[in-house]
This record gives C-alpha cells, sequence and structure tokens, in this order.
C-alpha cells in the first residue's frame, strides 16, 4: 500500500508539472535554440544557453529515435515534390547567430551528421549582439562571414533571416519593417549566394500581426518561423498561420524534450 500511495504521489507530482498525458502530436517538430555552450557570468537570460552536455544528448536522442533533421531547401524540395520528406522529420533552427552556434553546436552536428538552420540578424554579423542591454545579458561575438562560408559548404547547415537589427516589428512603421524584412532578405542572399527561404520574427514579435505577416509573405520567405510552442502541420499551410516551434529551455530535462517532441509541449 505504501508504495502505491508513493507512486499515486509521485504521478500527481508528474502531473502537475510535466504534459505526459497529453496524446502524441503528429508533424513537424521544429526546435528551437539560441546560445549553446555556458552561460557568461552576469547573464539573466540563462535558460536561452544550453550546454554542449545537453546539446550532444538531444542528438543522440534524434539519432536513436530515426529523425532526419531538415534543411528549408530540402523541405522545400519535398513540397515541390522533387524529393520526399524523411520518415520521421525534424528541423533544428537556432535563432540570432552567435558565434557559439560555430564553436559549439556545428562540430557536434559534423559528428552526428545532422543538419540545422540558423537565422541571421545581418547588421550583427562579425560584430556582437547590440540589441541586448549589456546589464542584463553580456555582449558576445555573433558568427563572423567566413563562419558562415564555412558552414554553408559543409551542406550541414542552412541560414535564414531574422530581420537587419533585431527590433520589435511591431514598434516599427509598416515601410521600416518592409525595410527590415527586404533588406535583409537581399544582403543575405548577395552574401551566401543562396536563397533565403525561411524568416523568424525577433522576440516572436509581429508573427500574429496579419499586417506584418503579409509583408513577410510579400518580400518572398518561404516559411516564417515565429516562438508559439507548438508542433507543426505537415503539410502545412501557410494560411494557417506562422511556423509553431518548441523552445529548448538550457534548464529541460531529457523528460521535457521527449514529451515536446512527442506531445509539442513539456510544461505548463
Ligand atoms: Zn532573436
Amino acid at each position: 500500500m505504501e508504495t502505491l500511495a508513493a507512486a499515486g504521489a509521485a504521478a500527481a507530482v508528474l502531473s502537475a508539472r510535466w504534459n505526459w498525458w497529453r496524446p502524441r502530436v503528429k508533424g513537424l517538430p521544429v526546435l528551437m535554440y539560441h546560445k549553446v555552450g555556458d552561460y557568461p557570468a552576469g547573464s539573466k537570460l540563462k535558460s536561452l544557453w544550453v550546454s554542449a552536455e545537453a546539446f550532444r544528448k538531444q542528438l543522440e536522442y534524434l539519432k536513436r529515435r530515426g529523425y532526419t533533421p531538415l534543411l528549408f531547401s530540402e523541405w522545400r524540395a519535398a513540397e515541390l515534390g522533387q524529393k520526399p520528406l524523411p520518415e520521421r522529420p525534424v528541423m533544428i533552427t537556432f535563432d540570432d547567430g552567435y558565434a557559439n552556434n560555430h564553436a559549439v553546436a556545428f562540430p557536434l552536428l559534423k559528428e552526428f551528421g545532422m543538419k540545422a538552420n540558423i537565422f541571421l540578424v545581418h547588421e550583427t554579423l562579425d560584430t556582437h549582439n547590440s540589441w541586448h542591454d549589456p546589464e542584463s545579458e553580456p555582449w558576445i561575438p555573433m558568427l563572423s562571414t567566413s563562419m558562415l562560408g564555412e558552414m554553408q559548404d559543409s551542406g550541414l547547415v542552412e541560414f535564414g533571416s531574422h530581420t537587419m537589427r533585431h527590433r520589435n516589428l511591431t514598434a516599427l512603421s509598416l515601410e521600416e519593417v518592409s525595410w527590415e524584412l527586404k533588406e535583409s532578405k537581399k544582403r543575405l542572399e548577395q552574401k551566401l549566394g543562396r536563397e533565403m527561404l525561411g524568416f523568424a520574427y525577433p522576440y516572436g514579435a509581429g508573427a500574429y500581426h496579419p499586417e506584418i505577416r503579409r509583408l513577410a509573405r510579400k518580400a518572398g520567405y518561404r516559411y516564417d518561423f515565429g516562438i508559439k510552442q507548438g508542433i507543426a502541420p505537415l503539410p502545412w499551410d501557410p494560411e494557417s498561420g506562422p511556423i509553431k516551434r518548441l523552445f529548448v529551455r538550457g534548464d529541460d530535462y531529457m523528460l521535457d524534450f521527449h514529451l515536446n517532441m512527442t506531445r509539442g509541449r513539456a510544461r505548463f
């Protein structure tokens, strides 16, 4: 009886904390990462830092369960009927384009033969995360142009746009929004020699603002990503709204990761 009561209590705690009871969700799980490695002293955004060990465990999980990470161009090729989607697709995305994506994540992607997509803030390339107040989040190096070339040439990484300056799009005029969307697409395409198919809204802001979203589509992005939690439906219809993602937090357990991947949500 005592063990039963203990099991009951444990189940109650699990229910209150994790969404294990939700039904499994089919579709395309899109993982959202930011920074990989150990967070610097003074960081107030620790949940945005995923350690190298945690990232390795997550890649191991994906490999063990037979997931195949997709690049934007592979998703597009499948939509156009050129090449079928893998049986268990997943998409790995990184927002902002920190140099630690190259130093820490890229070697692990190579080791596992896994692919990822990175959203760049054009004006921060070769410099630092200047949109952050250094009082709350220390400035750290962003990807350099040569790192972009190395990653793209590996065939394991593709890039998308995260605007020119990482402004909150809902705080700008529609003219400025249009510039952020179009100028970053044009400049990145010049720099990388590839079409920018993907776009992520900084802070997720504007993803559900009809005018801003219309401008993002008009700028020519095929895939627009928000920060709403969930698994994207497959096939995805742009009319159904921006692509949902699974926020991978620095303090996640593997149980959180598993529930995100299978239920679209780990915690309340
Ligand atoms: Zn961002």
